[in-house]
């Protein structure tokens, strides 16, 4: 239990050097829990102490951990590959927000879902920034075509754009997925394409928030460095 409030507090401290050092508000960091494998009586240590924003990877940890955490509120973003036939469960699991949208099927599949539920959904548009194949998100010359694509469908409303960096020992190569992400987020605003306040740049994880922040991250997504290494 103290490990994970530790952690917390040593991330916390972790993004308030990195404000200070590039002169912003802490304020302007949220901090993401990156869940993923992570048991819900130890995700309830991080809540309890104070923590309001949750991402899972996959459909099914809701399902099991969203009963276990009932009594307790905070914000849920859903931050994996999300495969078509799930979508019903994005609402029946009550997410706030798909920060991984990243093709024009599941914008559509989306689209239609809500519409016919009545309600709206926050999303991020996932870019591969590193230019890995490995990765899911949209290449950045795709961005602008998608986001003009977006504006068809009003039940899903933009908030900003999520990467995952480059995995890298090197901070300056990590540095240049999220210089580019900035500047795409940036680019869209100037050039009318997205509205001013779609302004959010989901990045950054545990070993490189520093930087990501550095570069402009309004989320930054943490597992490891609080819940410990993965099994
Ligand atoms: C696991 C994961 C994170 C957190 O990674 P850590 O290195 O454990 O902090 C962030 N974002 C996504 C999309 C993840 O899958």
């Amino acid at each position: 239990m103290n490990d994970i409030i530790n952690n917390i507090k040593n991330v916390r401290s972790r993004i308030a050097l990195a404000c200070e050092n590039i002169g912003r508000d802490v304020d302007s960091v949220k901090l993401m829990l990156a869940t993923k494998t992570v048991d819900p009586d130890r995700i309830r240590i991080a809540i309890e102490a104070g923590e309001t924003l949750l991402g899972e990877n996959r459909i099914q940890e809701f399902a099991v951990k969203n009963p276990e955490l009932s009594d307790l509120k905070y914000d849920r973003h859903f931050i994996g590959h999300l495969q078509t036939n799930k979508i019903k469960d994005v609402l029946k699991y009550n997410v706030k927000c798909l920060q991984s949208l990243d093709n024009i099927e599941l914008m559509q599949k989306l689209d239609r879902h809500f519409q016919a539920e009545g309600c709206c959904i926050d999303v991020m548009v996932q870019v591969n920034t590193s230019f890995e194949s490995s990765k899911f998100g949209l290449s950045p010359d795709k961005v602008f075509t998608f986001l003009k694509e977006l504006k068809k469908y009003d039940t899903l409303k933009l908030t900003g754009f999520m990467t995952i960096g480059l995995f890298d020992s090197s901070m300056e190569a990590v540095r240049r997925s999220y210089t580019r992400l900035k500047d795409l987020r940036n680019r869209a605003i100037s050039e009318g394409i997205v509205s001013p306040e779609c302004k959010e740049l989901s990045m950054g994880m545990s070993s490189d928030l520093e930087v990501a922040i550095e570069e402009g991250a309004t989320i930054v997504r943490i597992g490891t460095a609080i819940f410990g290494t993965r099994i």
